[in-house]
């Protein structure tokens, strides 16, 4: 199974928006896929159109140790299974304080169910705190969304900083594998500004033992497309709601990326195609 976290402390970058849409794509190239919401907000639960359950369900379930992994997951479209997420995780993190071992209840309770999904993807909260550790123990790869403007790169040095940590103290498998740009702009230069900014910052870190040494921007950027903020609402992916838009696209693309496929379209392609049209919402 390949393990994801996607995380940025930063709210509305796109974490929620890439879970749910590259889980999807997977989940068509006939994958099995396990999405896992850890922010409080069930933003993800709410975008599969699934309704949260009170008292200790989901994830919160779960790392209260009061319910099993497994009996937790809802099926929720072929080859996707979720562990939902409600507001009782915005009093995990205290109720956890004197647990021992805290930073690696899901890791523990993932173990079991290992063998039977080919992907485990994990929506993070925007904070880094003890919800965000507990991803980051069970994960080996790291997805950062970030949207390309000013000040996209502020609080960066804290998330990779907090990547280190848990590297060196609970995690030596955990990588950043890569960066996505999302609600990208393809007629903004500030966009391939932050796209240069972060190629330089990743290709010193290039031969160092740190854990982004090996990360790549992912190739296929996500355009800004109005179908992609309108999807959730219908508690749909977007390949529900619009199969044709542009952000279907990316999102194939992302999940082709990450499948091992060479992506198409490429950022250059996508790039024509926008001037073309002369529009980016489409
Ligand atoms: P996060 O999970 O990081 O808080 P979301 O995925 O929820 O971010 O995205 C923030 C908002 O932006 C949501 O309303 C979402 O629908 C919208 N959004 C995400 N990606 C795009 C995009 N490529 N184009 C337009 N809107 C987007
Ligand atoms: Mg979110």
């Amino acid at each position: 199974m390949r393990t994801i976290a996607v995380l940025n402390q930063k709210g509305g970058v796109g974490k929620t928006t890439t879970v749910v849409n590259t889980a999807a794509a997977l989940a068509r190239k006939g994958m099995k896929v396990l999405v896992v919401d850890l922010d409080p907000q069930a933003h993800l639960t709410i975008h599969l159109g699934v309704e949260s359950q009170a008292g200790g369900w989901g994830s919160y379930g779960v790392l209260t140790r009061s319910a099993e992994l497994g009996e937790s997951l809802v099926s929720v479209r072929d080859n996707l299974w979720l562990l939902g997420a409600n507001t009782d995780l915005v009093g995990a993190e205290s109720e956890l304080v004197s647990v021992v071992g805290r930073e690696t209840i899901l890791r523990e309770a993932i173990e079991p169910v290992k063998d039977d999904y080919d992907y485990l993807i994990i929506d993070c909260p925007p904070s880094l705190g003890l919800l965000t550790l507990n991803a980051l123990a069970a994960v080996e790869e790291v997805f950062i969304p970030i949207q390309p403007h000013f000040l996209a790169l502020q609080g960066f040095g804290k998330l990779l900083e907090t990547v280190m940590l848990v590297s060196r103290r609970i995690n030596p498998r955990l990588k950043v594998a890569g960066i996505v740009l999302c609600m990208y702009d393809t007629r903004v230069t500030l966009s391939s500004e932050v796209r240069a900014d972060i190629d330089n910052f990743l290709a010193k870190a290039k031969g160092t033992d740190c854990p982004w040494s090996d990360a790549c921007i992912v190739p296929v950027h996500i355009r800004r497309n109005i179908k992609l903020a309108e999807a959730p609402s219908y508690g749909k992916t977007i390949f529900e709601y619009e199969p044709n838009c542009h952000g279907a696209s990316d999102y194939e693309g992302v999940a082709s990326f990450l499948f091992g496929q060479k992506s198409d379209p490429q950022p250059d392609k996508q790039e024509q195609v926008a001037e073309a049209s002369g529009e980016s919402s489409a």
